[in-house]
């Protein structure tokens, strides 16, 4: 597991950053009270740290007494050359000291260095000297940066790298053809996709307005100031991080974390659109647990809950990353599946259905089984809604012929 190596000669200190990370992070953390003691550590366990706080008292001339691991320096006050910290490769950045909002942004820095990948930011100027300025500013503090010159480079490459989470662009380049660009970025990619901050010169109003009007999320005015430049950037890069969380939230279902009922019916529609033009096979199983209420009433709903859970653990287990598998509400479930094809089907749910009745549920009054009943339909329907009418006509008749059984069209 990734470790971080906390350097400080306070022991209760040190313990409050511990705590602090190990509640908010999958992390492990050690702690060194000198130099001397980090140094051994180091020596003793080298590529074991993934990150190192320093408290700057112990080294108060060398921000980064071990270059090669990403550092985060307690200062105490603010340095009198911030600027310099800015520039220092493996610096991540500075604070004052360890009291709230300071230990949560340890935990910013530390997120970005683990998912480093995550945090890809692409840049955009057509001076090769700005270029090279936010490069510097950004690829040494654990940024994923890439970079581009011009609009049509911007496009493709925010096309083609699906995961970048900021644009830092220059208002010049978003400027022609009526900020055209930064609205076309905007229809593919939300805000809990992709923030956009513009750097725009101070005398340039009208353009700093019309872009924050386009979609952008912030401007930052050129010339800027480093330091402030660096933590728009990551006040920007939380924003997204918690809108893409809520989100993800927003679409899932509390008890088995499956896609919900309304997130399912919003990609279901699009995939459907899909299928109908040719682009995908679609496969729409429809599952419901066999006599979930005897389940409830006879072992307590706890039981109940757990069997549901059980389902969407199998369910999860047997399908791809690509299926949607959502929990509708209740004891029933549906899974969208866009490759799998027509003649596979019935196996596939098949296997599942076998699966989930192999599992066994502890109770008090012993060993219990449940089991599912799941209508499959891999036919052409007029609507999605038609389609999910088939598939529940199809359960329906599975639960009439006896439940525990797969009915296919
Ligand atoms: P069938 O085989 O016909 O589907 O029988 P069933 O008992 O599963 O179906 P019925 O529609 O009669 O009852 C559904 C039951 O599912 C009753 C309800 O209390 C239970 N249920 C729905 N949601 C939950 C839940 O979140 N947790 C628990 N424990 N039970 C739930
Ligand atoms: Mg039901
Ligand atoms: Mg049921």
């Amino acid at each position: 597991m990734p470790t971080i190596l906390i350097i400080e000669p306070d022991p209760l200190l040190a313990e409050s950053v511990t705590e602090h990370l190990q509640a908010h992070l999958n992390v492990l953390s050690e702690t060194a009270d000198s130099l001397e003691a980090a140094r051994q550590l180091i020596e003793a366990f080298p590529g074991n740290y993934l990150t190192i706080i320093l408290n700057l008292c112990l080294s108060p001339d060398n921000y980064a007494p071990f270059p090669n691991i990403p550092t985060i320096v307690v200062t105490g006050k603010i340095p009198t050359s911030a600027k310099k910290i800015a520039f220092a490769s493996n610096v991540l950045d500075y604070i004052l000291d360890y009291n709230g909002y300071n230990l949560e942004y340890i935990t910013q820095l530390v997120k970005r260095v683990l998912f480093a990948d995550e945090s890809k930011i692409l840049i955009v100027d057509a001076e090769p000297v700005n270029l090279k300025l936010m490069r510097k500013l950004l690829g040494n503090k654990g940024y994923a940066v890439i970079e581009a010159d011009n609009a049509p480079e911007t496009l493709a490459l925010i096309q083609s790298h699906q995961d970048i989470s900021m644009l830092l662009i220059d208002g010049d380049i978003c400027e022609p053809k009526d900020f055209d660009l930064v609205r076309s970025i905007r229809q593919d990619f939300k805000k809990n996709q992709l923030s956009i901050i513009a750097l725009c010169e101070r005398s340039k109003e009208f353009q700093r307005t019309m872009l924050l009007r386009s979609g952008v999320n912030d401007c930052i005015e050129k010339p800027f100031r480093i330091e402030d430049f660096q933590v728009r950037v990551m006040n920007n890069l939380q924003l997204v991080e918690v809108l893409k969380e809520l989100t993800e939230h927003s679409n899932r279902d509390f008890l088995t974390q499956l896609y919900n009922r309304r997130y399912f019916f919003e990609i279901g529609s699009t995939l459907y659109e899909n299928y109908k033009r040719g682009a995908l096979h679609l496969t729409l199983a429809m599952l419901d647990i066999d006599h979930l209420k005897t389940i409830n009433d006879t072992h307590g709903h706890l039981f109940g809950d757990k069997a549901i859970k059980t389902v969407a653990e199998v369910l999860t287990k047997n399908l791809r990353a690509t299926d949607v598998i959502a929990r509708l509400g209740g004891e029933e479930f549906c899974v969208l599946s866009t490759d799998v094809k027509p003649n596979e089907a019935q196996n596939l749910f098949e296997r599942i259905r076998e699966e989930v009745h192999r599992q066994t549920l502890s109770t008090p009054s012993g060993t219990i089984h449940c089991s599912v009943s799941i209508g499959v339909t891999t036919g052409i329907a007029p609507s999605f809604e038609d389609m999910i009418h088939a598939g529940d006509m199809l359960l329906y008749q599975a639960k009439e012929q006896g439940r525990n059984r797969v009915v296919h069209n």
